[in-house]
């Protein structure tokens, strides 16, 4: 619909390209996934606005311009095999889909992942696999990944998904406290796993063995 895409047209203008994204693909990508149809027709009016959106489950997809950072950092290919923790409405696993070769998503309520599993459907996305688990352990049966990221907050960074990240790979995800953490972004290179902090953010927690408790 022409009144989305416009919406969509400006939230890359004024909340992420002004605020300093630059990657010409995740760009391109914020401004064809149509996040008005991942969310409830009560706040799709809202759905293009600068704030989080609430889904079912008292959980939320971030705001854009969060999606579109960490996506930037993730720093996604065609070649890429990835792995997105918290698959939520499914609203970022499609955006990873468009950049990455395969997408797995793993989310703990069972609920949450058959509404995301139907709207990806439903919108042709067939490179994305939607599990039901724990995803504090990753998701070892299609491991390793070369990207992972990580919707949900954790209280350290959880050794699975190191254990899981290929040699080249990329981690990006949030860490610290229950409210208030720091977007990490980790790198394995030469068997050696280092990080780099960027911004505070809020995210929900991460409810697991590598988590919080529930
Ligand atoms: N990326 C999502 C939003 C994520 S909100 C989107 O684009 O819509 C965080 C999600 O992480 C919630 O759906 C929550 O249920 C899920 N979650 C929390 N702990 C989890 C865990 N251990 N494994 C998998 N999913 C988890």
């Amino acid at each position: 619909m022409k009144r989305y895409q416009d919406e969509r047209e400006r939230m890359v203008t004024y909340q992420i390209a002004n605020r300093g994204i630059e990657d010409e693909r995740v760009l391109e990508t914020m401004r064809s996934v149509p996040r008005h149809l991942f969310v409830s027709q009560e706040v799709r009016g809202n759905a293009y606005a600068d704030n989080p959106i609430k889904i079912a489950g008292g959980q939320t997809i971030s705001q854009p311009y969060i999606v579109a950072l960490m996506t930037e950092l993730l720093d996604v290919h065609p070649e890429h095999r990835v792995l997105d923790v918290g698959t939520g409405s499914g609203y970022q696993a499609a955006i990873l889909a468009e950049l990455a070769g395969e997408v797995h998503s793993i989310e703990r309520h069972p609920e949450l992942a058959r509404t995301a599993r139907e709207t990806l459907e439903s919108l042709g996305y067939q490179r994305i696999k939607v599990h039901v688990g724990d995803g504090s352990q990753g998701y070892p049966p299609a491991a390793p990944y070369d990207r992972i990221l990580v919707a949900a907050a954790a209280p350290a960074v959880p050794q699975a998904l190191l254990d899981q990240l290929a040699p080249g790979g990329r981690l990006v995800l949030p860490v610290g406290p229950r409210y208030s953490q720091q977007l990490e972004v980790w790198q394995h290179i030469d068997d050696q796993f280092t990080r780099s902090v960027n911004i505070p953010v809020v995210f929900v927690p991460l409810i697991g063995e590598a988590g919080w408790d529930d």
